[in-house]
């Protein structure tokens, strides 16, 4: 059967969306390969979030294509997912060497068409129509990858779509409208990767914290993300729960109050702010004000001193003035963020904000960056500095990335933790000494371990 290799950009949705696809191709009888260079299928699966993303995406394809061209015509080349949503047919009509064009709700289909494409019954598919119940299509898992040990975190889709419409955001129109699996349908997922193994797991969607706001009924005053965070907290052997991406205006006092209640939800808050000035929030779109969001993180950290709260932001979106900026600077000071993503303002066709009056030079967005990141970085090392000398559970997931020879975990607040182990200590939950803080890692000394 043939090989096929997934290229991903962008964030953990498409991260996810790849697995899910890659474990469907393997139950179909396809292998996944190892390189580029050995596949028979190479899909490159899109991030639209950004014009950059795409045009990274794009130009690897004409790179691909003229490749292939000279060495291997018969590779199938498709793109999938948001740009492919986003752009369709005309993506072959600009790199007509590319074959299929998958979108966000058909990733299930991948399979079928690729047969389809490999029996010479069809030369070209573009298949990026809605579908119903597609939400719930994004549930296979690749727990035995290419050289990979079995893995002891997994990430599970419990949501499509955001109804949100921020006026700088493209994903309304590459993801759709908001649609939810089911409690049972997403608890079924989750028991079966904790028997395989799973220790940790991290619940997705674009606006995670609107889980079944339109099928599940509110009870006892708990929202259905609630409600799904209560029974997938019953499952034994499951550790630790995360979840990406949330929303400020998700987190209701039935939230706050599952931190209180439920251990196994870890101290950790990635919670998007954006911008610390009403005025730029109000033109964006995001529905809070700077004080809602002051009196989350408040609220949280009454019930959990020790929540770790990351954030993305966004500098020199139209019409932010020097005032605005620094109000984002300020907030960015009194929250005491942890880390933050920071995004340099760039149009989306079709969004609001790229007509909007008061578009901001390069440099100016350059500058403002600059300075943001800065107090980031201090506020972050500051943080990261309060670790040493105290101790720390961690969750050992593997081999550092950087240095394959040592092993990470991490904290519940979400902190990646360096230590010496082997093997062995994979999966396990330790108690460590934090004896050192780097550029947002912490290192662990391995000889006041205790092996749970
Ligand atoms: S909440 Fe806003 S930024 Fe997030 S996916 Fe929805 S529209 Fe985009």
């Amino acid at each position: 059967m043939p090989s096929v290799y997934i290229k991903t950009y962008g964030c953990q949705m498409n991260e996810r969306d790849s697995e899910a696809v890659s474990a469907q191709l393997v139950a179909k009888g396809y292998t996944l390969a190892a390189s580029e260079s050995a596949a028979d299928v190479i899909l490159l699966n899109t991030c639209s979030v950004r014009d950059a993303a795409e045009q990274k995406a794009i130009g690897k394809m004409r790179t691909l294509a003229a490749e292939m061209r000279r060495h291997r015509p018969e590779v199938v080349l498709g793109f999938m997912g948001c740009m492919a949503q986003s752009r369709g047919r005309e993506l072959i009509d600009k790199l007509p060497d590319v074959d299929l064009v998958i979108g966000t709700q058909k990733f299930h289909r991948a399979a079928d068409h690729l047969d389809e494409i490999f029996a010479g019954k069809r030369d070209k598919v573009v298949d990026v129509a809605e579908e119903q119940g597609s939400e719930a299509t994004i549930r296979e898992h690749v727990l035995n990858g290419i050289g990979a040990s079995k893995p002891v975190t997994a990430f599970v889709s419990i949501m499509q779509g955001c109804n949100q419409r921020c006026t700088f955001c493209i994903v309304p129109d590459t993801r759709g409208a908001e649609r939810s699996r089911t409690i049972a349908d997403v608890v079924a997922e989750c028991r079966e990767l904790v028997a395989r193994g799973v220790r940790e797991i991290t619940l997705l969607g674009q606006i995670v914290t609107s889980y079944g706001r339109r099928e599940i009924p509110v009870r006892d005053g708990k929202s259905g993300f609630v409600q799904l965070l209560e029974a997938v907290h019953e499952i034994e052997g499951l550790e630790r729960i995360r979840f990406t991406s949330p929303h400020p205006k998700g987190y209701g006092d039935d939230l706050v109050e599952a931190y209180a209640r439920l251990p196994k939800l870890v101290e950790s808050a990635h919670l998007p702010v954006q911008s610390g000035s009403d005025a730029m929030l109000k033109a964006m779109h995001r529905g809070y004000t700077r004080e809602k969001y002051l009196g989350i993180i408040g609220k949280l950290r009454g019930v959990r001193p020790q929540m770790g709260v990351t954030t993305d932001i966004i500098v020199g979106f139209p019409g932010e003035t020097e005032a605005d900026f620094e109000d984002t600077l300020s907030l960015a000071r009194e929250v005491e963020f942890d880390n933050a993503y920071i995004f340099k303002y760039s149009p989306r066709r079709e969004t609001p904000a790229a007509e909007m009056p008061g578009q901001l030079p390069r440099a100016v967005k350059e500058e403002r960056n600059a300075r943001l990141l800065a107090v980031i970085n201090e506020i972050g090392a500051r943080r990261y500095e309060n670790y040493v000398g105290r101790q720390a559970e961690i969750l050992v997931e593997g081999p550092s990335k950087r240095n394959p020879a040592r092993l990470m975990g991490r904290t519940r607040s979400n902190k990646i933790v360096v230590i010496d182990g082997s093997e062995r200590h994979r999966g396990q939950l330790m108690d460590v000494k934090v004896t050192r803080a780097g550029s947002f890692t912490l290192y662990g000394d391995p000889a006041i371990i205790n092996v749970e």
